[in-house]
């Protein structure tokens, strides 16, 4: 680790610990260290008690997010059950089951209390369908909540995209350029688009 790195407090949870190893060993698409900080970091400044992720895959970026204070109320939704599976014993084994609200279901699909609102909405599911998500859940977003997006670079392939790659790569790529450009007009958020991790727009409503 270098120097920089260490200087930040790092989970002390094993499980989460745990989780982060069986993600790289895995292939597990989690979020990464620096845009973990980043989403942290926002957290702690907005004082986000109640938080909804879209994409929870194993429960690790939900439990770093839980760990930060004993407050913090997350609802989570996965497609897979596999995944949904791993969540699952993660959250039990991290004793968070009362905070980590694990939902099984296609987030499209899903419906949740329209009373429930969120500080904050993290999108990090199937990119091509982010503008669909964003479109279904910002009613659940509070006054001054801040909707974060990952992946928006898609590991660099935004910016620096071949001749060589297929054609369903190629119309994923272009629905993310589409969901950046309509990010950028939304005029109801203040979008800022950060070099972050794999690209993470932060979008504060007005
Ligand atoms: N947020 C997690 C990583 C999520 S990876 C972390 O950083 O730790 C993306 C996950 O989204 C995958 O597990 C995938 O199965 C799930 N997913 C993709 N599309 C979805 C959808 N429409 N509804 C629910 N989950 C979805
Ligand atoms: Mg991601």
């Amino acid at each position: 680790m270098k120097y920089f790195d260490l200087l930040n407090k790092e989970s002390s949870n094993p499980v989460i610990n745990e989780a982060y190893k069986y993600a790289l060993d895995n292939n597990v698409p989690i979020i990464t260290d620096d845009g973990l900080l980043c989403l942290t970091t926002i957290i702690k400044i907005k004082k986000a008690k109640r938080i909804l992720e879209i994409g929870t895959a194993i429960a690790y970026c939900a439990m770093q997010m839980a760990d930060l204070d004993d407050e913090i109320v997350i609802d989570t939704i996965e497609r897979k059950k596999e995944m949904y599976e791993l969540a699952r014993n993660n959250v039990n084994n991290a004793n968070m089951q009362d905070r980590i609200n694990l939902i099984f279901g296609d987030a499209l699909e899903v419906e949740i209390d329209e009373n429930i609102k969120y500080d904050i909405i993290f999108i990090d599911a199937a990119k091509s369908q982010y503008i669909k998500f964003f479109e279904k859940f910002e009613k659940h977003l509070n006054k001054d909540g801040i909707i974060v997006s990952d992946n928006l670079l898609f590991h660099g392939l935004i910016e620096n995209e071949t001749d060589t790659v297929g054609k369903d790569l190629r119309a994923m790529l272009r629905k993310i350029r589409n969901y950046n450009e309509w990010l950028k007009n939304n005029d109801l958020y203040d979008t800022t688009f950060l070099r972050i991790g794999d690209g993470m727009a932060i979008s504060i409503k007005k």
